[in-house]
């Protein structure tokens, strides 16, 4: 596919391959973009960011909802898209899609309801007869820099408040799943995107980031990867606007008082949907050492039933990872932890990227696993004394994205509630849980700022304070 810049599908000097990660073939190619395209794109969009501020909600409310019914029409054919370069199975895929329309749906809807609010200025001292409200304005340029797991959902989270709040928006999707981004392109214009408004840049992050960053046309940066890049792009971008949706290694506890089933339920959908490339997979379980037996083996049953291959197969519920190199990390990851003392209940050898599903028992918290974000399918199970035990577990990490606990008592959940430090909280399911209209984002080294578009459009706006200075 090419690119999109300067109103314009453009091929570019050089291309790249996109691949199945699954066999290795080549599903697409497309332009290396370079930093000059990042410019001529911002010269087109600064026009764009002028058409979209004057256009009314309404209009851009109803582009909205254009692009939703299309991409709801048209929702095989992005998934098969997002499962043949990502590698997630057809049906997490079709889940994906849906989501994406929900997505512009949200935005659509949200569009509509940019308000400010009013200052009763008159309270202040002195200040009789001033009336006071703010207005909300577009940022102008909005850069979405996006990551391979999610390749049409977190760029729908982008791209859809950025035109509700009536903003030109630059996409630079991942290297490894540009197509979804490219395609959602396609679909926007055809929904009544001015051209002039819309731009999608692909090739080398690096390279193409540093660009965004230093453009000083770019007003506000939507990112959304691992933490290393956010800060790299923080430290860059001066004072322009950053909204960062980092990584995590989310806590999940289960207290001796939990439903097991349950928690295996939620655990084997939470741990390894995805092959476990989620930001918020269940990645650490904080388990009373009374039940964790039990616990085993209500999950054990659950994570072999997973049935591993190609993606595109209807019997496979975990596909590959995005790279061989990373089912080769996670494996590593494992073997180290089995080394130092833990007890591998499940898993086996990669075969390419595909990382058959594993569970570790008796896991020390101070080993990569656990420490670290593993974005991959496996869970790593550490018993825990007490639960001021777990909660102390469950905060000691830099991350703070999202955490669970499974208990029947209201007291312990409010508990947790109140103790452990993350963006979104789950009593009695997992961490793998979100739907557009909640406010989701990181503490600590997980992020800054909120997505969901009712909070995205706040981040993809500017306040402006007007003053009537009344009655003389
Ligand atoms: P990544 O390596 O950080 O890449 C994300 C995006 O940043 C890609 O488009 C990448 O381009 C680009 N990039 C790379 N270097 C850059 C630079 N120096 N300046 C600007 N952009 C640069 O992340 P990933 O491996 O694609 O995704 C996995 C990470 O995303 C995990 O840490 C996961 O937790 C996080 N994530 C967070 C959320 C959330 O909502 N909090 C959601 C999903 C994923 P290239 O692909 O060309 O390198």
């Amino acid at each position: 596919m090419d690119m999109f810049l300067a109103g314009q599908w453009t091929r570019g000097q050089r291309t790249q391959p996109v691949t199945n990660p699954y066999d290795g073939s080549t599903v697409d190619t497309v332009p290396v973009g370079t930093p000059d395209d990042v410019t001529r794109a911002v010269t087109t969009l600064v026009d764009g960011a002028a058409t979209m501020r004057t256009m009314s909600a309404h209009d851009r409310s109803q582009i909205l909802r254009r692009a939703t019914v299309l991409l709801r029409e048209r929702a095989e054919e992005f998934a098969q898209t997002i499962s043949r370069e990502e590698g997630k199975v057809l049906a997490e895929s079709r889940a994906e899609v849906a989501r994406s329309a929900e997505t512009l749906e949200v935005s659509a809807e949200e569009a509509r309801r940019i308000a400010g609010e009013m200052v009763p200025l008159d309270a202040a001292p002195g200040a009789a007869g001033k009336l006071g409200f703010t207005l909300r304005v577009p940022c102008g340029i909005v850069a979405a820099i996006t990551p391979f797991n999610f390749p049409l959902n977190l760029v729908c989270h982008k791209v859809g408040p950025a035109l509700a709040a009536g903003n030109a928006v630059l996409i630079k999707p991942a290297s490894d799943t540009p197509l979804s981004a490219l395609k959602l392109v396609h679909l926007l214009l055809e929904a009544g995107v001015p051209e002039n408004a819309i731009a999608c840049v692909t090739g080398s992050g690096g390279e193409l980031g540093q660009a965004i960053c230093d453009e000083p046309r770019i007003r506000k940066i939507s990112f959304t990867g691992s933490v290393p890049v956010g800060e790299a792009i923080c430290h860059r971008a001066g004072l322009k606007r950053v909204t960062m949706e980092l990584g995590s290694n989310a806590p999940v506890i289960v207290l001796d008082d939990a439903d097991l089933d349950l928690a295996a339920k939620a655990i084997a959908g939470g741990g390894y949907a995805n092959a476990g490339q989620v930001c918020i997979s269940a990645q650490r379980i904080l388990t009373a050492d009374r039940i964790a037996g039990d616990l085993l083996d209500a999950l054990r049953p659950r994570v072999a039933a997973l049935v591993t291959g190609d993606q595109l197969s209807p019997e496979t519920k975990l596909g590959p990872m995005v790279r061989a190199a990373d089912a080769m990390r996670v494996a590593s990851w494992i073997d180290e932890a089995v080394q130092s003392g833990a007890e591998l209940v499940l898993g086996g050898k990669p075969q390419g990227a595909v990382c058959p599903p594993a569970i570790l028992d008796r896991v020390d918290p101070n080993l990569r696993i656990s420490r670290e974000e593993l974005f991959g399918p496996a869970v790593a199970v550490t018993r825990c004394a007490s639960i001021d035990d777990a909660i102390r577990l469950a905060n000691d990490t830099t991350f703070g994205l999202a955490a669970a606990v499974f208990t029947r008592d209201l007291e312990r959940a409010f508990r947790f509630v109140r103790e452990v430090d993350a963006g979104n909280l789950h009593v009695n399911w997992s961490t793998q849980w979100r739907v557009d209209l909640m406010p989701y984002g990181g503490l600590k080294q997980s992020g800054l700022g909120k997505e969901g578009p009712k909070y995205a459009i706040r981040e993809m706006t500017e306040e402006k304070l007007v003053v009537l200075h009344l009655g003389g």
